[in-house]
This record gives C-alpha cells, structure tokens and sequence, in this order.
C-alpha cells in the first residue's frame, strides 16, 4: 500500500493510555474527568479511545462534532462547552449537559426542552478571572433565581475556565473561590450542585500542590489527553505519550541554494519584507504542506532539520546537510495549535496507528 501524504497518524492506544494515567491521578483527589474532543473535530475513534480509557463524559465545544459521535454510536454522556443561542434546539435534542453563562439562551433551551418533554440539565460558567466565558460572582445568585424559574431546566453544577484568554492561573484561591461559591448557591438556594468544574489542563499544577480540592470535582482535559501535557508551562506529565499525533509529508525539492534571496527586494506573499540570514550556500528541501494546511509555528521537525518559512503551500527548511530525497517523508511533532489546523485540513490524511501496524484508517 502507497503511503499517504500528507498524513496525520494517530496513536489510538497512546490516547486511551493517557486518558487512563489522568483519571487515575486526578481520582486520588476525588475528581472525574470529561475527555474533550474538539481538537480533534470530535473524532469517533478518538472519543472511543477516551471512553476506553475510563471516562464517562465527552464534552466538545461544536454540536456538529457530538452530533458526528452520536452517529458515529460513540456513547458517553455529551457536555457542550459553548451553547449558542441559535442552536438550543439541536442542543436539547442532541446534548446532555450544556454550559451556559446567558438568561437569554437558557430561557431557550428551557423552551425547547419543554417542548420535547425532555429536562435540560446545564452547568453555570463563572467567572473567575480570565476573562473568556462566565458570569461575574456578583450576577451570579440573580441568575440562578431566574434559572431556578424556568421549567424543565436543572443545574447540576458550576464552572470555571481559566488561562485560556486572558491567562490567569487557576491556582488554590481561585479553586477556593469558586467551592466557596458553590456552597454558598447550596445554602441559598437549597439544591444540590453534583458537578463543581475547577477547569482544563492548565490546572495540573494547581491539583500536584494542592492539599484540599475542597468542592473542585471535575476537570474538562483536552490537550492533557491528546499532547500528554499540562498547559501553564506546556510541561510532559510523568507516565504520558507527548507524540500520539505525527504530522508527516514528504520532500517536493531538495538542492543547494544560496540562502539569501537575489533580485530586487520587495513584499513577500504574506506581505511582508523578509529578514533572512545569510548562510551561505546550503542545502534547502521543500515539503508539500503549507499554512493552508497547518499553524507552522506549532511544528516541530524530527532529526534537526531547521524551518526557514513558509508560504500557503511550502515550508522551506535548511536541511542541515542531511540528504533529504525528493519523495522521502519528513516527520514533525505538533503542539495544540498545530493538532487543530492539522486536524481540519481536508488535505492531510488521518491515519489510525498500532505500536506496529496501521489498524485503520479514514
Ligand atoms: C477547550 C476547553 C477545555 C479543554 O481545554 P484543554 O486545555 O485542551 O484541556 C475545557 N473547558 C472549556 C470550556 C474549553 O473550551
């Protein structure tokens, strides 16, 4: 069989493993885990893997992606970690658990789930800091008494995210904070909040320091799972894969160059006037992948081949002397940045590998 390229191969087993090791580690303090999927365009197999692995939530930021798991007969209970006003009815139908910081959505899935004779349960976002999604503390009992009138709604828990905007650490009073709140909605309101979601990968160091995860129950992983990473200093957890995912294409040109352009100097194709260094003459290769296809700041090249740009369809690369063969592959490691544009390239093929032996592919 002709290999394909460019291809994204994926290790089924390394993501499983990985999933396993973290419900494991975060089950000591007494939280559970949701595998997130949305790096992966909610990936059948992948969530598969996850589920393999010991988790029972999938949570996905698009509905279009649980609704591909649920075709696909992935079964979990679905989070949704960004509800949009016009889509509460595909919500309703197709979602477990949403995450909602709007009275004018809830209100719209409280219609719809009536409607369906269905009850909606949601998670509160607060925030807390970073300043993405989440009502402030002070807005947030006003809310809950709204949310607390409108039929066929349930709160099951509340919420935070951090260091995804604004870069603020989830860190012990951060954690305290948002348990303290959750005892607090507890008392004035008497219900019961199952789910208290401390936050993402980020939070790994905060969960290896900390003594007391006082009401903190539930974590949503993503780039943990997929990378083997926390995400504060995008440091390797102990016992994890980092390279479940390998971007590999192939070389398209491979000669000696000099390494300053010649000619008259004007804007490249992205606009700008490069700044290149002179190295003499050296051996540069191409690869048939491009910004069309993938963030090429995330890529990390094997052996020590050296990326000197790039435009929509080549990365140029100093070869370091290496031979580099037209048609021979090229192998990169890629960072978050690089599995989400890689992932939703429709040039680049995704490959389901075994530690020996392809076991499928799609
Ligand atoms: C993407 C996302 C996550 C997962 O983040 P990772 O850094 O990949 O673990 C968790 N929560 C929310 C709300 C998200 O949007």
């Amino acid at each position: 069989m002709k290999a394909l390229l460019p291809r994204l191969e994926i290790s089924l087993f390394q993501i499983q493993h990985n999933t396993r090791i973290l419900s494991k580690l975060y089950g000591e303090k007494g939280i559970f885990l949701m595998g997130v999927s949305k790096a992966t365009l909610g990936d059948p197999a992948i969530a598969k893997a996850m589920i393999q692995g010991g988790v029972k939530f999938i949570a996905d930021s698009r509905i279009e992606n649980i609704q591909k798991m649920k075709n696909a007969g992935v079964s979990a209970q679905f989070v949704l970690l960004r509800t949009a006003l016009s889509q509460a009815e595909a919500v309703v139908q197709n979602v477990d658990i949403s995450f909602n910081t709007e009275l004018k959505t809830v209100r719209e899935l409280s219609y719809y789930a009536r409607t369906y004779r269905t009850l909606h349960r949601i998670i509160i976002m607060v925030e807390m800091g970073d300043l993405r999604e989440g009502i402030l503390p002070s807005d947030l009992f006003q809310f809950i008494k709204e949310v607390l009138g409108l039929p066929n709604i349930k709160i099951i828990g509340i919420g935070c995210n951090l260091a995804c905007y604004g870069g603020i650490k989830p860190n012990n009073q951060k954690m305290c904070e948002l348990s303290k709140l959750a005892n607090a909605i507890e008392r004035e309101f008497q219900i019961n909040l199952e789910i208290v979601s401390g936050g993402n990968s980020a939070n790994y160091e905060w969960y290896k320091s900390t003594q007391k995860v006082e009401r903190i129950n539930n974590l949503r992983l993503g780039e943990s799972i997929l990378l083997g990473c926390e995400t504060i200093n995008r440091k390797a957890i102990p016992d994890l894969y980092t390279n479940a995912f390998r971007l590999i294409t192939e070389v398209i040109e491979s000669k000696e160059k000099p390494s300053l352009p010649f000619g008259e100097i004007c804007q490249n194709a992205f606009g700008v006037t490069p700044i290149l260094l002179d190295r003499g003459i050296h051996h540069r290769v191409i690869i048939a992948l491009g910004r069309q296809d993938v963030l090429i700041s995330s890529l990390s090249p094997k052996n020590d081949l050296e990326i000197l740009g790039s435009s929509s369809d080549h990365i140029v690369l100093d070869s370091n002397n290496h031979a580099c063969e037209v048609g021979s592959e090229v192998e990169f490691d890629l960072d978050y940045g690089g599995l989400l544009s890689a992932m939703t390239s429709p040039f680049i093929t995704k490959q389901f590998v075994g530690s020996s032996h392809t076991v499928a592919a799609a």
